[in-house]
């Protein structure tokens, strides 16, 4: 860690003393801290296994059309259930058991917050951990799919179980959406974590933040640096923990 980094931190836990409404919105980034890969990035064995693109199966009409090889790249990609929250979890919980965080808005949809003990979290892309029979709206745990005896999960009831992930072509929770945006928009310092910033919703969700702390944090530069009070280049796993001590 450079020492420009070490006064970027310093920076960042005395914005943190000062600040009361906090709100942090995270991307892929700070689950791949916990060994979760970001499912869009594709790599050699993922192009010898699958015929199509990732966008491509986890999307609403592949799923109607072909469930079984959707829950084949589903079940390989998007569910890891070893994965443990990280140190960035850890202090998103710390800070909003301190009450100043006041929600955790996440791309995610591992549950690994709630698993740090993170209360207050919405999961603008829904969550693996709920899952809903298509026919008689019966809730499933992640068991439901993981343990299913057969590729495709089915209900007591017959129908197919569908996990409450945002799929591509579908829309995002209006209530969750303006929940967040709430949020954003009352907050006195927004952390933004392992994300560009320019796919959406983020890049939209920014412009309701209305402070003057806006903090991005990522692995590397992004186009938005620049609209940032503060732009951190670390692990946000180190950021986040060396920010808020234990
Ligand atoms: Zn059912």
């Amino acid at each position: 860690m450079e020492s420009s980094d070490r006064e970027k931190i310093a920076k960042l836990a005395e914005w943190l003393k000062e600040s009361s409404n906090i709100v942090f919105f995270g991307g892929a980034g700070v689950s791949t801290e916990s060994g979760i890969p970001d499912f869009r990035s594709q790599d050699g064995i993922y192009n010898q296994k699958y015929e199509y693109p990732p966008e491509t199966i986890i999307s609403h009409s592949f799923f109607v059309r072909n469930t079984e090889e959707f829950y084949r790249f589903y079940r390989d990609r998007m569910v890891y259930q070893n994965a443990k929250p990280n140190a960035a979890h850890m202090a998103l919980m710390r800070l909003e058991k301190q009450g100043k965080l006041k929600a955790v808005i996440t791309q995610n949809i591992d549950g690994l917050h709630q698993e740090a003990g993170s209360r207050e979290v919405l999961e603008l892309h829904g969550s693996i951990m709920r899952n809903t029979c298509m026919k008689c709206g019966k809730k499933y745990g992640l068991d439901a799919i993981v343990n299913a005896p057969d590729p495709v999960p089915r209900c007591s009831c017959g129908g197919i179980i569908k996990p409450d992930v945002v799929l591509y072509e579908e829309s995002l929770d209006d209530a969750v959406m303006d929940k967040a945006l709430r949020y954003i928009e009352n907050a006195d310092m927004l952390i933004i974590g392992g994300t560009s910033l320019v796919v959406y919703p983020a890049a939209g969700l920014v412009r309701y933040y209305n402070g003057r702390k806006l903090v991005l944090i990522n692995k590397s530069a992004t186009s938005q640096d620049g609209n940032a009070d503060l732009a951190i280049h670390a692990k946000i796993g180190e950021v986040l923990s060396q920010a808020v001590p234990e």
